[in-house]
């Protein structure tokens, strides 16, 4: 089994639970199977499918999604199709005929489809191995996303009675499991329930003072990669959209309310590192399968804990550490709270009333929120310092709370327990405003006991005794506050009180953020991973695919550490399995080679043979930008290389690559004079070649190899633009 995983996907091991899983499938036994996102699902039913001798169904609701499996896996060199609503007739009986011709070893369908009858005759004309069952819960109408046409499932399952059903969803609440259970009619199925802990994701929870600018420097700390945030209405989500876009940031809104087109067309984009930022209400993610998502931010409060936790679901499902970041108001508490008194329902409205206290009861949290997150998904969590959320991250410090707690209690009882947290804080800190003098507030003892401390302070130590019990909040809206039982016999027995609070804020926190999970997996070379890169962007956009179908971020990163030079030390990079290796390891390995070479040869004045080891590479820093910057400012090629210390030939290559990535560049003042360039085309032209030696032959030595060369770039660069050459 192992040498398949290698063979078709190109890793070494199993993550948690995939092997037993597999195990159970083979044998045929009903499974389900529920597991976080990015827990490695797919390959639960995609291995056996390889083993099984007929062809395995995929039921999926997300077409979208859909499209990107199949890919997927062609790329990995399994043969899969599949058949939905998007697809011409012509495609679907194309599909049909490759799947009973056992050409097929995979076919996603979409749940419509079973119940046409026609469909089900065609299902039957296949040899069906194995029926998987992917995003389960939507067969729930207690999950989040119901599906009626899901309802069909259950004759599926009647109509091919020996084969087995894998189901698998990342919703693990019991009574949506039990629905799946019982609506599919499994068969005494095994039941896999992995850990819902994300252990690559940082979780922090911060007070919303200053969002845009929070939000800027989260984007700073992850330039260049996927980022999702999220609002709260879709005038939101155009909004920070647009102040994003002015500061040059790529991004681009989402909401229900967009165009069906455009909204598909932002997904793309997204899916292929066309747009960087999506600012979106929470109708953005269910189709998105994006891996190398590193930041997802909750601009606005999320209504549930559910919501929230698979919201930030979609960050980092490759494995590599991301950020979650949740920006918490009263405001916004109210806004939601204001919104859930607007529920018609009874019933309804009490529920959102708990789900919203749960989740408030996460963002007041004075304990680790990961450990909070685990308990309130069912989960036990031995630990308590998690080492990845701001709580745990952030070095705290005891304080004696004692006599700032009795200020506020004793405000909140001479003001009538009547008052909100802000109208407290303008009493404590003796805020002589209209309101407070109307209500002669002014002139009580209280009036400005807390002057010295600052507002978000003293917003911070009500929270704390919110969540301590010493004051409790009534009403919906703008809650009041008022002094519970425990509150009185506190000032009465003249109790004391201990708080913990972040040591130095502002400084503590940016630090350790930088030097969190995010920070580490430095060891590779950056600059080779850029090119790597771009390589990867030009294959995925002449085939049109996203580029992590190429390969993802940390197969990349395992090149710019280990940067193989072979076809054996390629196949040893995570993600690359047989096809990837015959499909791409060439252009990969000609990009890490004549990296080494031109960083070598740059080195040392003896040429070094490429195979040097790693050390001597790392750390001399040549970059092709440079070479390039230095042409900008009108340099010659000669004076680039005297500057540099290195050839020409190698300055000529690092513009011949900088171009070859899609770079432009002025060569106005390399290039020669008019005729001369015309002949040189000419020339070019007449060879038919690209190659200079030829060309130099045909020409004779009147002309100069670096003439010829840069006639050649400038050729290249029009081309690349688009522009007829010659
Ligand atoms: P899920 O459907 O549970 O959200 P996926 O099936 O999409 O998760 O897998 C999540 C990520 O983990 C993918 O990038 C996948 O390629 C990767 N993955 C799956 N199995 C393994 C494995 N055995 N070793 C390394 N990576 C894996
Ligand atoms: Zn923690």
């Amino acid at each position: 089994m192992l040498d398949q995983l290698k063979a078709y996907f190109g890793f070494d091991r199993f993550l948690p639970l995939q092997e037993e899983i597999i195990a159970k499938v083979l044998a045929k036994c009903d499974t389900l199977v529920l597991m976080p996102t990015g827990g490695g699902k797919s390959l639960c039913y995609q291995l056996p499918a390889l083993r099984f001798k007929g062809i395995t169904l995929v039921v999926s609701p997300l077409i979208a999604l859909m499209k990107d499996q199949v890919d997927g896996l062609q790329a990995n060199g399994v043969p899969a199709g599949m058949l939905n609503s998007t697809m011409t007739a012509q495609e679907v009986s194309q599909v049909q005929e490759q799947a009973q011709q056992g050409q097929l070893k995979i076919l996603y369908v979409a749940p419509e489809r079973l119940a046409l009858s026609g469909f089900q005759r065609f299902l039957h004309s296949l040899d069906v191995s194995l029926i998987a069952i992917d995003e389960a819960h939507c067969i729930s109408e207690w999950g989040h996303d119901f599906r009626p046409d899901y309802r069909n499932l259950k004759s599926l399952r009647q109509e091919f009675p020996g084969v087995p059903v894998i189901a698998l969803t990342a919703t693990a609440t019991k009574p949506v499991r039990e629905d799946i259970l019982t609506q599919l009619g499994l068969q005494k199925p095994e039941i896999f329930i992995s850990s819902f802990n994300r252990p690559n994701l940082t979780y922090t929870i911060q007070p919303k003072t200053d969002p845009l600018g929070d939000l800027l420097g989260l984007l700073e700390k992850h330039q260049g990669q996927s980022a999702i945030i999220y609002r709260f209405s879709r005038k939101a989500t155009e909004e920070t959209a647009t102040e994003l876009s002015d500061r040059g940031f790529s991004a681009l809104p989402y909401h229900a309310g967009l165009e069906r087109d455009l909204r598909r067309e932002t997904q793309e984009k997204f899916i292929r590192d066309q747009v960087q930022i999506v600012v979106a209400t929470v109708a953005f993610g269910m189709g998105i399968d994006k891996p190398d998502v590193r930041l997802v931010v909750h601009y606005d409060l999320p209504k549930t804990i559910e919501g929230y936790y698979q919201e930030t679901g979609r960050a980092g499902r490759d494995g590599s550490p991301s950020d979650c970041v949740l920006f918490y108001s009263y405001g916004d508490r109210s806004k939601q709270e204001y919104f859930i008194g607007q529920i018609e329902d009874d019933d309804e409205q009490n529920k959102a009333r708990v789900k919203l206290d749960q989740l408030l009861g996460l963002c007041d949290l004075q304990t680790c929120r990961r450990a909070y997150l685990m308990e309130y998904l069912g989960e036990a969590w031995p630990k308590t310092d998690c080492g990845g959320c701001d709580i745990c991250l952030l070095p705290r410090e005891e304080f004696d709370a004692t006599i700032a707690a009795q200020k506020i209690l004793s405000t909140a009882i001479r003001t009538g327990e009547r008052f909100g947290v802000n109208y407290l804080v303008d009493v404590l800190r003796g805020a002589a405003n209209k309101a407070v003098r109307s209500r002669g507030h002014h002139e009580l003892s209280v009036f400005g006991v807390a002057k010295d401390v600052d507002s978000d302070e003293l917003k911070e130590l009500v929270r704390s005794l919110v969540s301590k019990g010493l004051l409790a909040q009534q009403g919906s809206g703008y809650p009041t506050l008022a002094v519970s039982q425990q509150g009185r016999n506190f000032l009465n027995n003249r109790e004391t009180l201990t708080l913990s609070r972040p040591k130095q804020v502002v400084v503590a926190r940016q630090e350790n953020l930088s030097q969190g999970p995010s920070g580490r997996d430095q060891a590779y070379d950056t600059k080779l991973f850029d090119e790597l890169a771009a390589l990867r962007l030009q294959i995925a956009t002449e085939r049109e695919i996203p580029a992590y179908q190429i390969f993802g971020n940390k197969a990349l990163q395992q090149m710019a550490f280990h940067m193989p030079q072979d076809e054996e030390g390629f196949s040893r990079i995570s993600g690359v399995g047989e096809t990837k290796l015959r499909e791409f390891s060439r252009p990969f390995l000609k990009v890490i080679t004549e990296y080494l070479q031109a960083n070598v040869q740059e080195a040392t004045p003896t040429r070094v043979p490429v195979n040097a080891p790693r050390k001597r590479v790392r750390g001399i820093s040549t970059s092709i930008r440079e070479t390039k910057d230095l042409i900008a400012q009108g340099l010659s090629l000669e004076e680039v290389a005297e500057q540099r210390g290195i050839s020409e030939t190698t300055i000529r290559s690092h513009l011949e690559r900088f171009v070859q990535e899609g770079g432009q560049i002025d060569l106005a003042h390399l290039m020669p004079s008019e005729d001369r360039r015309l002949e040189i085309e000419a020339a070019f032209e007449e060879m038919g070649e690209a190659r200079l030696t030829p060309v130099r032959d045909y020409l004779g030595d009147d002309f100069t190899w670096e003439e010829l060369a840069v006639v050649r770039l400038d050729m290249r660069q029009r081309q690349a633009q688009g522009e007829p050459v010659a």
